[in-house]
């Protein structure tokens, strides 16, 4: 269909041009009024760029009371009020890293792997906690216990068991998820490394260190019970016939009786003794 509008001296359609919106002799902004303006027709001007316009509202009262006296005098001092209670008062800046705060007890710090009495761990490598993190933060291989070592209670213990601490987010689902109480959450929180890699704690890391009359595993469980005994928390302590065991297949055991003792015997894995050493620094410094 053909264009009806009236054709232009340069054979353009007379259709509306960009900017034409003002009515014809309308004032522009800040600017004189154009040529052919209607006399007494007024345009707002526009704000320029950073200023502010305010508009009244029609029938709206301010609750707040204006200031008089005494009060609108001190009113541009008055927020200097906190500061100068403030100034009075003890300060209760914690100086870490040369001093540091105990974390509150229900804190989620570092993870740890325990142990029952006897000293056997208590990680069976079910997984369930690899399953139960959100970050995919946790890796574990389980392995069949055997006669000539025994790690856990019962078939089965964790051979792998990784904690990738640049992923965790310390949200605590791992350990509602342990079904023996393996896994829980220690106050721990100086987890900084300068590389990625240190930041993956292997199981030599996180497992618990073995307690005064512990026995380091692998030995057998305690005669005539089963893993059952020991979710229930009846074993106490090694008895003679996993220390004789012991005696017999490592003989050089510190934990042995008349050996040098769990001190000897509790060394921190690679990742652990580089965090220590690194916190150690720190502290140093700060205290400098
Ligand atoms: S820590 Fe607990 S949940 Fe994770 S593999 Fe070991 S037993 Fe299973």
């Amino acid at each position: 269909m053909a264009d009806q509008r009236k054709p232009t001296a340069k054979g353009k359609p007379a259709g509306k041009k960009p900017g034409a919106a003002r009515p014809a002799g309308a004032t522009p902004a800040g600017g004189a009024a154009a040529p052919g303006a209607q006399p007494g027709r007024t345009v707002a001007p526009r704000p320029r760029g950073g200023e502010v316009t305010t508009r009244e509202t029609e029938g709206y009262t301010s609750l707040i009371e204006p200031r008089t006296g005494l009060s609108e005098v001190l009113a541009p001092v008055g927020g200097f009020g906190v500061t100068l209670s403030n100034m009075f008062r003890p300060t209760v800046t914690e100086q870490y890293p040369s001093e540091k705060v105990p974390a509150k007890p229900r804190y989620h710090g570092r993870h740890q792997l325990n142990r029952y009495a006897d000293g056997l761990e208590k990680c069976i490598g079910c997984e369930l906690c690899a399953w139960a993190c959100p970050a995919d933060a946790i890796y574990v291989e389980g392995a069949d216990n055997t006669p000539d070592a025994q790690f856990s209670p019962g078939e089965r213990y964790g051979r792998v068991y990784q904690i990738n601490y640049l992923r965790c987010i310390f949200c605590g689902l791992c350990i509602e998820a342990c079904p023996t109480r393996a896994l829980t959450m220690t106050n721990e929180y100086e987890l900084a490394g300068p590389t990625r890699a240190g930041m993956i704690w292997e199981k030599q890391d996180l497992l618990a260190p073995l307690r005064q009359g512990m026995l380091a595993a692998p030995h057998p469980m305690v005669e005539g019970t089963d893993d059952t005994a020991y979710y229930q928390g009846k074993i106490t302590g090694p008895d003679d016939a996993q220390r004789a065991w012991v005696a017999e297949h490592r003989p050089d055991d510190p934990t042995l009786p008349g050996g040098a003792g769990v001190e000897a015997a509790n060394v921190p894995g690679p990742t652990a003794a580089a965090q220590a050493a690194l916190a150690a620094a720190a502290t140093k410094q700060g205290s400098r």
